[in-house]
């Protein structure tokens, strides 16, 4: 595929370089927009290339589908400060893997599941409510991780820092 409109995702700083739809997801490849000035020390037009790499970000789902970005992000040295940057990238939540207006929804998205929860059944939630109020930044950055999705049990279980995150994770909600 070669001439995608720019504007299918209505992210106006990116190139896309490619699309796929698949049964359920569609997949969205982006260049990141060239840097105007050095992040490191604001200096214009001394910086050169200095690797890549593609990271994925989600997005809003469309027609039903998850939506990926495989996001093209590059690294340049700037030879006015000697300093290497990644450029931050517009209209994305870099923390949280995912695009701001993704952030937005889910951010929008539990806020209303906590305050639709009936008056009457507040005790009932009180538990599950504190977790996830507890939880949240991790709830939400969730995908902000390099180790290969598998299953949260196995995930919480195997870190790579050989610590058994159960225990620690069980620790902190009877301690919160
Ligand atoms: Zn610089």
């Amino acid at each position: 595929m070669t001439s995608l409109p720019n504007n299918i995702l209505h992210l106006p700083e990116y190139h896309l370089l490619d699309s796929k739809e698949e049964e359920h997801d569609f997949h969205f490849q982006l260049e990141a927009p060239t840097p105007v000035i050095c992040e490191e020390c604001g200096v214009q037009g001394e910086f050169v290339r200095f690797g890549k790499k593609q990271s994925t970000y989600c997005d809003l789902p469309m027609y039903g589908k998850r939506v990926t970005l495989w996001m093209i992000r590059r690294r340049y040295i700037c030879r006015a400060c000697d300093q290497t940057f990644r450029p931050r990238l517009p209209e994305i939540v870099d923390g949280y893997r995912m695009t701001r207006r993704l952030h937005t929804h889910v951010e929008k998205a539990l806020a209303q599941w906590i305050n639709d929860i009936p008056r009457g059944q507040k005790e009932v939630w009180k538990d599950l409510v504190k977790a996830v109020s507890n939880w949240r930044e991790e709830i939400l950055t969730y995908f902000e991780t390099e180790i290969p999705i598998t299953n949260a049990l196995t995930e919480s279980i195997y870190q790579p820092s050989g610590k058994n995150k159960v225990l620690v994770d069980q620790k902190r909600t009877s301690t919160t």
